[in-house]
Formats: C-alpha cells, sequence, structure tokens
C-alpha cells in the first residue's frame, strides 16, 4: 500500500471509531451500581446468592453488549473451589528450642492453612525476611507474629479443588515462643505438632467472562484482557444499624465500566484487531482467589494475552488526599509501558492519566493484576481514588459515587482499550524499572 493509501484508510478508521462513538452515558453506570451495590444483594460474598444473581446480571450484560461466551459454561467459568474450616479439636503444637519444649498456646495460634499433620520433633529452618521471623520445613511453615492477625481467628478458608494440598501453615503469636526464639538466636529448633483434619465442603465459584473477537488475521489470537472484581465482603455478622457492606465504589465500579466499555467497543462499526476479554472476577478481597484461578486455568493462553488492564473504584472522587476529578491513577505507572497509551487516551478524553506516588507502586501488588503480573502478564490497575471514607465498611453506598466524573473517565479506559487492541506492538515491561525483574522473569516466551 501506498503510504497516502495508508494515511487515508487510518483516516477512515479514525472516523469510524471517534471518541463520540465511544461514549458512556453516567446513567448506565449508576443503574448498573445501584443494582450490583442494592442490598438485594447483600454484599456479594463468596460464596452467596448475592453473588450468583451478581454473575447473572454480568453475563446478561455481556449477552446485551453481543460478546461471545468464553467460558465453560456460557459466559461462566466454573471453579470448583473447596470450603476448608480448621479443626481446633486436638490441635497441637510443641517447638523445641535448643533443647526447651515450649507448648504453644492454643488461644495464641491460628491454622491459616489447615492441612492434617502428624510431626515428631521434625527440624525447622529459622527464616527471617521483611521483619518477620517464620520457621518453615517441606512438612510445616509457622509464621511468628508480634500479635494475633486481623483475620477472625477459626475462619473458614477457601482453596482451589485442583490445587494440590499444601503443607499447614500456623500463625504464632505467643510471647513464651518469641521470648525463647529471642534469647536463643542460634538455637536449634524442632516441631512436634497434631493437625487434625479440617471439615472440607465443594463449592463453585465463578468468573464472568465474555470475548470481542479481533478481525485481524494475523493478531485475533492475541488478546487484552480487562478485569473488575465483583465480588466484596458480604454481611457483617454483628452490630447494630446497617451491616450489608455494599461494595459500590469497591468494585461495583469496575464491574459497571467492565460491562459499559465491552457494551461500546463491541458497538463499535469495526472490530478491534485483536482480541478484547472482559472478566469479572470472585474474591478479591480474600487473597485474590478469581483472579489467582484465572492464572491457574486460563481461557486464553497467557503467553498471547498482551496485557490485563485491571478496574478499581471508579466512582468515587473524595478521595482521603484530595478531591481526585477529572483524573485517574495507574499503579506501576513506570513498569510497563501501558501508561503513556493511557496517558494519550486521556488526553482524548479531557481527562488526566496521573501517576500517584508512593500509592501508585505500593497497591500494584494489592489487586487483581498481581496474580497476572506474577504470571508476567503486563498490567496495571486503574482507579479514581485509592483511599475515600467508608473504603471497606457498611458506608460504601451508590449514591456516594460521581457518575458524571466516572462517564469521563470510562471514555478514555474505553479509547486507551482499543487503542492497544488495534496497535502492532504489545505492552512491555519497563526493564529500566528494577521492581519489574520477576515479572520479566515470569513473563512466558
Ligand atoms: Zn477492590
Amino acid at each position: 500500500m501506498t503510504r497516502l493509501l495508508a494515511t487515508l484508510a487510518a483516516a477512515v478508521l479514525a472516523f469510524a471509531q471517534t471518541p463520540a462513538s465511544l461514549r458512556i452515558a453516567p446513567n448506565d453506570l449508576k443503574a448498573d451500581v445501584s443494582f450490583l451495590a442494592s442490598d438485594a444483594l447483600e454484599g456479594r460474598a463468596t460464596p452467596s446468592k448475592g453473588l450468583d444473581i451478581a454473575a447473572e446480571f454480568i453475563a446478561s450484560q455481556f449477552r446485551r453488549a453481543g460478546l461471545d461466551p468464553a467460558g465453560d459454561d456460557g459466559y461462566f467459568q466454573t471453579a470448583s473451589f473447596e470450603s476448608v474450616k480448621p479443626n481446633l479439636d486436638g490441635l497441637e503444637l510443641t517447638l523445641d528450642i535448643g533443647g526447651r519444649k515450649i507448648p504453644v498456646d492454643p488461644a495464641s495460634m491460628l491454622v491459616t492453612q489447615p492441612v492434617a499433620a502428624v510431626l515428631d520433633n521434625v527440624p525447622v529452618e529459622r527464616v527471617a525476611a521483611n521483619g518477620r521471623q517464620s520457621l518453615a520445613s517441606s512438612a510445616i511453615v509457622i509464621q511468628i507474629s508480634a500479635q494475633a492477625p486481623r483475620a477472625m481467628p477459626g475462619r473458614t478458608a477457601l482453596r482451589d479443588a485442583a490445587m494440590p494440598a499444601a503443607v499447614p501453615a500456623i500463625v504464632v503469636w505467643d510471647a513464651a515462643v518469641r521470648d525463647a526464639l529471642a534469647a536463643a538466636p542460634d538455637a536449634s529448633v524442632n516441631v512436634t505438632a497434631r493437625i487434625p483434619p479440617p471439615a472440607v465442603e465443594p463449592v463453585k465459584l465463578r468468573n464472568v467472562a465474555g470475548i470481542l473477537r479481533g478481525s485481524d488475521p494475523a493478531l485475533k489470537d492475541t488478546y487484552l484482557l480487562l478485569t473488575a472484581h465483583y465480588y466484596h465482603l458480604g454481611v457483617r455478622p454483628s452490630g447494630d444499624g446497617d451491616r450489608i457492606f455494599n461494595g459500590a465504589d469497591d468494585d461495583a465500579s469496575g464491574t459497571a465500566s467492565l460491562v459499559e466499555i465491552a457494551h461500546v467497543l463491541a458497538a463499535l462499526p469495526a472490530k478491534p484487531k485483536r482480541s478484547i476479554v472482559f472478566v469479572a472476577l470472585f474474591g478479591e478481597e480474600i487473597g485474590e482467589i478469581g483472579s489467582l484461578y484465572y492464572v491457574h486455568h486460563p481461557l486464553f493462553p497467557l503467553a498471547q494475552t498482551i496485557a490485563d488492564i485491571n478496574l478499581e473504584q471508579l466512582g468515587r472522587t473524595d478521595d482521603s488526599e484530595r478531591p481526585k476529578v477529572l483524573e485517574f491513577n495507574l499503579t506501576g505507572f513506570s513498569y510497563t509501558t501501558l501508561a503513556a497509551t493511557f496517558q494519550k487516551a486521556a488526553e482524548e478524553a479531557g481527562v488526566r492519566a496521573v501517576n500517584d506516588m508512593p500509592s501508585g507502586d505500593s497497591y500494584f501488588a494489592r489487586s487483581d493484576n498481581a496474580r497476572f503480573a506474577d504470571a508476567g502478564v503486563p498490567d496495571t490497575t486503574i482507579s479514581v481514588a485509592y483511599m475515600f471514607p467508608d473504603y471497606h465498611a457498611v458506608g460504601d453506598e451508590w449514591p456516594k459515587l460521581d457518575y458524571d466524573n466516572m462517564a469521563k473517565v470510562d471514555n478514555a479506559l474505553a479509547l486507551a482499550a482499543l487503542d492497544l487492541a488495534d496497535s502492532a506492538g504489545a505492552p512491555e515491561w519497563n526493564a529500566q524499572e528494577p521492581k519489574t525483574a520477576r515479572y520479566i522473569k515470569a513473563r512466558k516466551p
């Protein structure tokens, strides 16, 4: 093709896909968020009826957009999980520290990974990392802590039924143990333990996935992933007044954005070159288990997944630091080449893509994008406010979101997604940034 023809073709394409055709309506976002964050869905806990209803709603919206189903059961990617409750009856743990036997007070320990085990005087290694001390062997991991974990003792854990059972893990905050370890820093440590089998129940959880198939013969088998978690914290077990964690900003806002961005991109007259995969994830707040499940059971090859754009907290502008209006931030701003694409799209949509430090780097590993990064996929989480009043509180309700602002931000995100899906080059990790070394190493060739 001559240069003139190529320029003309690009101009025609640009005309067909002007920002005007990518306009997301504030009321559509409000409708989605107000439903997802309604009391009727009871905080969308994993697992719960409210979560199932939310999943059905997202699937119906993907159907409305005209996405192809990408799950094993229509739009649903079914995850077989196990709900595992530690059995405290007969739990025993004794540490031998340099010949001194110390039985651990059952009230000062918590089994965080309940796997049945009987250990008789097994040597463990003393490991110190990031100011934390652990006692570890191939049979058990014991983390020594200054205080009880914030999580409720005796809580139920969820684990992927397809993953091999790990070794038991226990957190110990018994002062006698801490003192004995501190008094004999070079002493060898042996563990005697009896961890009874936990109560295990099968649970079905679901990611919701749809695909907008690409149009370019060479690029359609590469994938841009857009994700948001639809799960939230459920209902507070006790207390007066409102007990429902509605999770309007966290993360009904990201889920609604996912749905509406899917709708405008699928409605374009020309399909993007690469395929775009939209996934609403379960279980973010309890260890990103929905994204971890996806990474372990990818619907499309991770090696051909060019990036994950994760959407979190896009509606509230009343950030605890200062009002965040007409701007959004990317975590790990300098980690990848993604930021440049978002800056350009933001400018076109009349907003700004900013590097909000130090939060931007510290939050990189604290959302679903982290699981994709660990698998080597270049990614980021996009947010408007990182911290806002009502964060993880029952007051995170849908009327508190700024839907006009959210629509403007979403318009920019849709433009950026289209740019990424249409460009010949794929996003890359920034090798100049030392923090990306482990992600570059994990990237599949
Ligand atoms: Zn969240």
